[in-house]
């Protein structure tokens, strides 16, 4: 099943741009683009996934993980074939580099955007999330989709390194609710070696998105003698608070997974220590993930710090949320930021 990408523009020559993400690929006739999933075909840039969900499923939204949106609700989860990046740690290798490892080929099940709107409904869904593989690669079915979901009530949610481009999310920012991004490190380098992208458009796009006012949490996965030293840290956690206090910082455990085989899992001291600094550069909201570790998991309110959403247990298993649709502090009324109802 394909699609025309239509984030694209085609240049006096007959080469097309591809608009959808900070790569920005210019593409000859039967070019493929990084990602593997847009191709120039016939003089058009087709999307070759739309409509082909690689992973679905349906998850507790604290998964994504997103802890200031809709708590303890489910959310209707999918992904397709291809990525942007080129992450040497990728958890979801087996989906994300398919194209690019298996000589183009796409595989997927066919889902289009009404079936997908369904299967949340059918299933007590809240919200879908567009996850697994980088979304912005599938751009225009996630937009389908995203727009069908809102006139259906259902909010969306992106979790992405964060290489949109601005046209795409002035394009999404009427239909997206939420975005988890990742901040994989503060060093160009780290992002050039490890993950084949650029810092720069990552925190560019992080800046643009909130400025929209789509509510953003981010996420950080700490690899030992990577990315996990305290000036690292410190940087991204100051980052963050120069933008916006109140957005939520999740910090990750390490698994040793796809190229990373030979890097140990990241140590809970390391997440704590982390999470201190973020605490000492004025973050409002920080959480371990990855380890179950109820303290440094749960919501505290960020001026009585009485503790309003417990978490337990494998992630998403056990939540109870004391706050109100409005996300007051049962204790002293403070308004929590987020998404709530
Ligand atoms: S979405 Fe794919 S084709 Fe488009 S710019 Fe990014 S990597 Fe290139």
């Amino acid at each position: 099943m394909s699609s025309s990408a239509w984030l694209s523009k085609t240049l006096h020559n007959g080469d097309i741009i591809c608009q959808a993400c900070a790569h920005v690929c210019k593409l000859e006739e039967g070019e493929y683009g990084i990602c593997g999933v847009r191709r120039v075909e016939g003089g058009e840039l087709k999307l070759l996934v739309y409509g082909l969900a690689a992973a679905l499923n349906i998850d507790p939204v604290e998964k994504k993980p997103m802890f200031h949106f809709l708590p303890d609700t489910s959310v209707l989860s999918f992904g397709t074939v291809g990525c942007n990046f080129k992450c040497q740690f990728c958890q979801n290798y087996t989906i994300s580099q398919y194209p690019q490892e298996h000589q183009h080929h796409i595989i997927g099940q066919e889902l289009p955007p009404e079936r997908m709107v369904a299967l949340a409904l059918e299933n007590g869904c809240s919200s879908i999330a567009y996850t697994y593989n980088e979304p912005i690669v599938f751009f225009e079915y996630t937009y389908d989709t995203a727009k069908l979901a809102h006139a259906q009530g259902l909010k969306n949610i992106y979790v992405t390194s964060g290489y949109e481009t601005r046209k795409a999310l002035d394009l999404l920012a009427p239909y997206l609710d939420g975005m988890n991004i990742d901040i994989k490190s503060f060093s160009d380098t780290f992002y050039q070696e490890t993950c084949g992208a650029r810092l720069k458009p990552v925190l560019e796009a992080v800046k643009y998105a909130h400025e929209k006012g789509i509510w953003i949490e981010i996420t950080t996965l700490l690899i030992s003698g990577k990315n996990d030293s305290d000036e690292e840290t410190r940087s991204i956690a100051r980052f963050i608070a120069d933008l916006d206090a109140s957005i939520p910082w999740h910090l990750s455990a390490f698994h040793p997974t796809y190229k990373m085989l030979d890097i140990p899992r990241t140590p809970a001291q390391t997440l704590r220590r982390a999470y201190k600094i973020g605490q000492e550069e004025g973050l409002k909201y920080l959480y371990v993930g990855n380890i179950d570790d109820e303290d440094y998991e749960s919501t505290y309110c960020p001026q009585c710090h009485d503790k309003v959403i417990e978490r337990h247990g494998n992630i998403g298993q056990f939540v109870t949320n004391r706050l109100d649709k409005k996300g007051t502090c049962p204790n002293c009324s403070y308004l929590l930021e987020g998404v709530w109802c």
